[in-house]
């Protein structure tokens, strides 16, 4: 049984802290305006409320963000963009238990996911110092006589970044460091549910030596979203969530002419051919799947297995699975922390239970503690004969279950992919470098593993889905992620004493 832990049971009712939006950085409540209540997953105890902002709260964010745009930012050099990058890592490494702390407390991962998604904030964010090499520029030189043209990269405006409640560190802080090395003002909207990451990331952005208000947080929900997506002073949206909302933020945020990218929910499937080392594939599947307790975008959710292999894994993973340990995140050597909210353990609890009324076969059943526990606990979950039609396999459970779907051959596990509506990650397990190849070149997702559960790229490269996991042209790291954030202009140039204008659009070819 998971008791609560001493900072959480200390704190009485009448005490809990109000968290406020950021912007230019003072703390902003609105005192007539509604709270939402932030919970320790681990005890179901609340421990903090967010003042949700209204729409005036937004219009001053974004009044702060387009003056310092204006008066600064946009003209920023090169040196102090760089500088500020290399400021906010030495603080950031500086905050480090305070940032992971406040992920474990008010996300409820294991200590070691929140350290994992630190680490892999701070590559985000060393990936941006090589930015003045990103943002450069192309010059052609005498494209006809006495006429250069060269193209260059300029910022867009104030952005927004809308963030999910699942890495409320490292997705704000790759945001914010793509953002604001391109020139760009910023008014990071995270989840309600994680507040505190955030507003802690403004503070070491200020101290870092921020100009004041070029980095906000509104703190809100849908409200504050929409209110940025209709504000004409937003240039461009960049957002991470699920798919409904992820739909609703490209289209009202096109509709009102705004750059937008939006990255939504997945289902992720990871073949498993008679060919592969299958005590490395279920440790692999393991780790995947119940990872962060399945509460991650890349998380595998199914292991579609290939002939006989099936009773095989099965076997390996029930063998594993009873030696996790789930508990509260900060207990070391803890494997699954709780979900994170009341919601989001009832919604896992009734899709298992709707797919074994459909037919699946609940083999390790993680319900009975969540009907045990205080807090919002699911136990590790595996289910078999998975198929879709149950609900088990359409939806997204975002919880730490894993089903096996069985199949006869490679290509009826790439056309069931194929036919899911998301297209995050996949993954194949085999010893057949043919067969790694041709489930790579034919199978219709944004980042495939060859015996790689999670198949997150490096920060140089970039993340993101197809079809129903991402809407807009953009991804959320590297290269794409400069040319989301920036705009280009080229400038064609002659100057007075090298020749004469012309009337034609053409330039003159004898010249
Ligand atoms: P969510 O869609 O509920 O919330 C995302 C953001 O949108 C939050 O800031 C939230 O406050 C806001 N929001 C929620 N409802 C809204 C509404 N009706 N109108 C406007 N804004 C609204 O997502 P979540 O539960 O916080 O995060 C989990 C989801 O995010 C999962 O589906 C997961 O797959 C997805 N995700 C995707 C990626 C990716 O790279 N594709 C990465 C991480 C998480």
């Amino acid at each position: 049984m998971v008791t609560a832990p001493q900072h959480a049971s200390s704190i009485r009712p009448d005490s809990i802290p109000v968290i406020g939006s950021r912007i230019k950085g003072s703390n902003v409540v609105d005192p007539a305006g509604p709270l939402f209540d932030v919970y320790d997953p681990a005890t179901g105890v609340i421990t903090k409320r967010v003042s949700l902002a209204s729409s005036d709260t937004v219009e001053q964010a974004v009044e702060v963000a387009t003056s310092a745009w204006r008066s600064g930012w946009r003209d920023s050099s090169q040196k102090q963009r760089f500088s500020l990058v290399q400021r906010l890592h030495e603080l950031v490494m500086e905050r480090r238990d305070d940032l992971v702390n406040l992920i474990v407390f008010e996300h409820g991962k294991s200590l070691a996911d929140a350290r994992g998604e630190f680490d892999r904030a701070v590559d985000g964010l060393d990936s941006t110092l090589a930015f003045p090499v990103a943002l450069q520029g192309a010059f052609s030189g005498q494209v006809a006589r006495g006429i250069d043209i060269h193209s260059m990269p300029y910022s867009l405006g104030v952005v927004t970044t809308i963030t999910p409640f699942n890495f409320p560190l490292m997705i704000p802080l790759w945001g914010a460091a793509a953002a604001l090395v391109c020139g760009n003002t910023v008014i990071h909207k995270p989840s309600p549910r994680v507040p505190s990451a955030a507003n802690l990331l403004a503070e070491l952005i200020e101290e870092a030596g921020a100009p004041a208000g070029i980095y906000n947080v509104i703190q809100g929900d849908a409200i504050a979203v929409n209110a940025l997506l209709d504000h004409p002073g937003v240039a461009a949206v960049a957002f991470v969530g699920s798919t409904p909302v992820a739909k609703h933020v490209y289209q009202r945020g096109t509709q009102a002419g705004k750059r937008v990218q939006a990255l939504g929910s997945a289902k992720n499937h990871a073949v498993v051919m008679p060919d592969c080392d299958i005590a490395f594939t279920a440790d692999s599947l393991i780790a995947g799947a119940y990872g962060s307790s399945g509460q991650r975008c890349m998380a595998v959710t199914l292991a579609v297995a290939v002939g006989p292999v099936a009773d095989v894994l099965r076997a390996a993973l029930v063998e594993r699975i009873p030696a996790l340990k789930t508990g509260r995140g900060f207990d070391e050597g803890v494997d699954l922390g709780p979900v994170v909210s009341k919601e989001s353990q009832e919604r896992i609890v009734d899709l298992v239970t709707q797919g074994e009324s459909q037919g699946a076969e609940v083999i390790i059943d993680g319900r009975v503690l969540a009907a045990e526990s205080e807090g919002f606990f699911v136990g590790p979950t595996l289910i078999d004969y998975v198929r879709p039609g149950q609900a088990c396999y359409d939806n997204e459970i975002f919880g730490p279950v894993l089903g096996i779907v069985r199949v006869e051959t490679l290509g009826e596990a790439i056309a069931l992919i194929d036919s899911n509506p998301y297209g995050n990650g996949a993954a194949i397990f085999t010893s057949n470098g043919e067969t790694a190849r041709i489930f790579e070149r034919e199978v219709a997702v944004g980042m495939i593993g060859v015996n790689v559960p999670v198949p997150v790229p490096v920060n140089s490269f970039t993340t993101g889905g197809w079809k129903g996991s991402a809407f807009g042209a953009h991804g959320l790291l590297g290269p794409e992620m400069y040319r989301f954030f920036t705009r280009t202009k080229m400038v064609t140039t002659r100057w007075p004493e090298s020749g004469a204008p012309s009337m034609s659009m053409a330039f003159n070819p004898e010249t």
